[in-house]
């Protein structure tokens, strides 16, 4: 199965307080979108298309080299990996994977591109919630929402190429959805789910970066493609918290 990746590192770092692109801010020396991209080949996938802020294009590619294809990102996510798709060719699979995710360990990558060869035409990785759902309306908790099968979704989103093209190809100009699996469900098709991992986690805020930082430092994660080529540690602490139908 030949599988493109496709990395969304088109955001600001507003919320990060950075003053470049979230992509380009750098976790144990190396930018997050770098981490992103050597998580993708990694886990089996050849070809990577990074959509990037169109007035950063130059900082990118200096710090992904030729490997890669830079494309213009849009104003939103959903318009970055719009652009994306239109140069991915005729490859059997697209994995859509966020910069904002750099320490994804390559098993998930694994995963999700096992169930697509299984067949499936989309694959998510998921997490369970742990904490208790409620409902606030004001300041006052209205309902209670049952967790038992309620999932946290991550990436990298795995899709058949052709059907992810299609369901973009639907979408209305301004449409936008915050992930692909999203935009794939609304053309009316099932999504499957895998194991995804809490090192998968978004960083968002800088209590995310830093947390980060102590991960990649404290479980081996390595710091450059030099100190430990692309292996990362395997297995999950939290796979035993993904097992169906067992509440966390
Ligand atoms: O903002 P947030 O972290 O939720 O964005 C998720 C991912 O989408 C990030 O990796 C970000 O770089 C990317 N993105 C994008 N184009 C945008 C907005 C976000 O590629 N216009």
């Amino acid at each position: 199965m030949h599988a493109v990746g496709i990395v969304a590192a088109a955001g600001s770092g507003l919320r990060l307080g950075a003053d470049q692109p979230k992509a380009l801010v750098p976790l144990s020396g190396r930018p997050l979108v770098c981490w992103a991209v050597d998580t993708l080949r990694a886990g089996g996938v050849a070809q990577v298309v990074v959509a990037v802020p169109a007035s950063d294009r130059e900082a990118f590619a200096a710090v992904l080299g030729s490997g890669v294809l830079l494309i213009d990102g849009g104003a939103t996510r959903t318009a970055s990996v719009r652009a994306a798709l239109a140069v991915v060719g005729d490859a059997d699979a697209v994995l859509v994977h966020d910069a904002a995710r750099p320490l994804t360990p390559p098993d998930v990558v694994a995963r999700v591109l096992s169930a697509l060869a299984a067949g499936a035409p989309a694959v998510v990785p998921v997490l369970p919630v742990v904490d208790t759902v409620v409902v606030v309306e004001g300041e006052e908790i209205t309902d209670a929402v049952p967790r038992a099968t309620l999932r946290r979704v991550q990436t990298p989103q795995g899709f058949d190429r052709a059907t992810l093209v299609a369901a973009y190809a639907a979408l209305d100009d301004d449409a936008e959805f915050t992930d692909d699996a999203a935009v794939v469900r609304a053309a009316g098709h099932p999504v499957t789910t895998v194991a995804g991992d809490e090192r998968a986690a978004k960083v968002t805020v800088a209590h995310d970066l830093a947390l980060a930082e102590l991960i990649a430092r404290t479980t081996g994660e390595r710091a450059s493609p030099q100190a430990g080529g692309t292996s990362r540690l395997r297995g999950t602490a939290t796979e035993e918290r993904n097992e169906p139908g067992v509440e966390p």
